[in-house]
């Protein structure tokens, strides 16, 4: 099997493997565990940033930035195609209780004027907006790219008004690649980051929250009561150091393969994928010109040995990573471009049918 659905699928290394047999562990509940203090330290350094918390995922680091930063009844603003809204299982309003705005914008990000419009309402009609949430790379947008600039127009906006901004960058290491920066660039834009080492990084478990000291102190109440307070949780840590400190440069691989598939699929126009807007790892299509929805082309490719994500009713997600190679790739183009071709024949025959 050619598995495309996430870079979640990633397995651990061997280096990492080893490390986490050999870490050095202590209980973090009385912040004991050595390794988890060394990946806190080195990410808060990396991302530029105070302080940083390890937490089991990417949803529920997102989820202590909900709680640290806002309170029950504030209103966030967020893009409508973003993961805390859409795959974090209403974590806004269940846990924070808050109510999120939505804007819609091609790259997820927000016009400045959305958001001053909601920074600005009469206090004594609406609720108070305390919190935009941006995410890069943007997962359900295809894997674009958010600039440093376009983060820094948004921040300008809310530093001014005094309200807080955090980065879903599940995908953060991504984004920095694509650029040619470093996530130091993005992240100095903003007043916290969530990033994951259990995708293209290939940790097993595992994201870290950073911002500031007085922030990541109460994100690490938030943490403890949502169960995520670990003990000897540096056998995890030490996979996540590798992920952190060796895995990034290698991820500019996956975006070649990305593109490698996305200007194979391309020569079949009913696809509509754009080869040119992919440029982290993330290729979408669509199926709905095939005479087919998402989840029957998935079974098809997946009969095939070809494994995709479903997307929506007639889009299927494709993500290249670590644990698949340029062949790989290059046999799941043909093995999708054959379907394809099958459904179009299909298509045409059942048309000269009706006719
Ligand atoms: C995967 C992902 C998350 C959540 O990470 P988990 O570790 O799966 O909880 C959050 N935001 C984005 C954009 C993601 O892609």
């Amino acid at each position: 099997m050619i598995d495309l659905r996430s870079d979640t699928v990633t397995k651990p290394t061997p280096r990492m493997r080893q490390a986490m047999a050999t870490a050095e562990v202590g209980d973090d509940g009385y912040g004991e565990d050595p390794t988890v203090n060394e990946l806190e330290r080195r990410a808060a350094e990396i991302m530029g940033k105070e302080k940083a918390l390890f937490v089991p995922s990417g949803t529920m680091g997102n989820a202590c930035a909900l709680l640290a930063h806002t309170r029950p009844g504030d209103v966030v603003l967020m893009d409508a195609e973003c993961h805390i809204y859409y795959y974090e299982h209403g974590g806004l309003a269940a846990l924070a209780g808050c109510l999120p705005v939505l804007w819609d914008t091609p790259n997820g990000c927000p016009s400045p004027d959305f958001v001053q419009s909601h920074i600005g309402r009469n206090p004594r009609q609406f609720p108070p907006t305390t919190l935009v949430c941006l995410e890069n790379t943007h997962n359900r947008r295809g894997g674009v790219v958010m600039t440093p600039e376009e983060i820094a127009r948004v921040y300008a906006i809310t530093q001014e008004a005094g309200i807080a901004l955090h980065l879903d960058g599940a995908r953060l290491f991504n984004a920095a690649v694509a650029l040619r920066v470093s996530v130091k660039d993005f992240a100095c834009h903003v007043d916290s980051v969530q990033f994951c080492l259990s995708k293209g990084l290939c940790a097993p478990v595992g994201s870290l929250l950073a911002g500031s000291e007085a922030f990541i102190a109460r994100a690490r109440r938030a943490r403890k009561r949502l169960g995520g307070s670990m003990r000897q949780a540096g056998v995890l840590a030490a996979a996540g150091l590798i992920a952190l400190t060796e895995m990034p440069n290698r991820l500019e691989e996956d975006h070649a393969n990305a593109r490698h598939l996305a200007r194979a699929l391309a020569s079949v126009e009913a696809l509509r994928v754009r080869s040119e807007s992919v440029v982290t790892n993330i290729v979408l299509a669509r199926t709905e010109e095939l005479g087919v929805d998402a989840a029957e082309f998935a079974k098809r490719l997946a009969e095939r040995g070809v494994l995709v994500a479903v997307y929506g009713p007639t889009t299927i997600r494709f993500v290249t990573h670590h644990d698949v190679t340029r062949e790989d790739v290059e046999r799941a183009a043909v093995v999708t471009l054959e379907l394809c071709e099958e459904l179009l024949r299909r298509k045409a025959s059942r048309k000269g049918a009706v006719l």
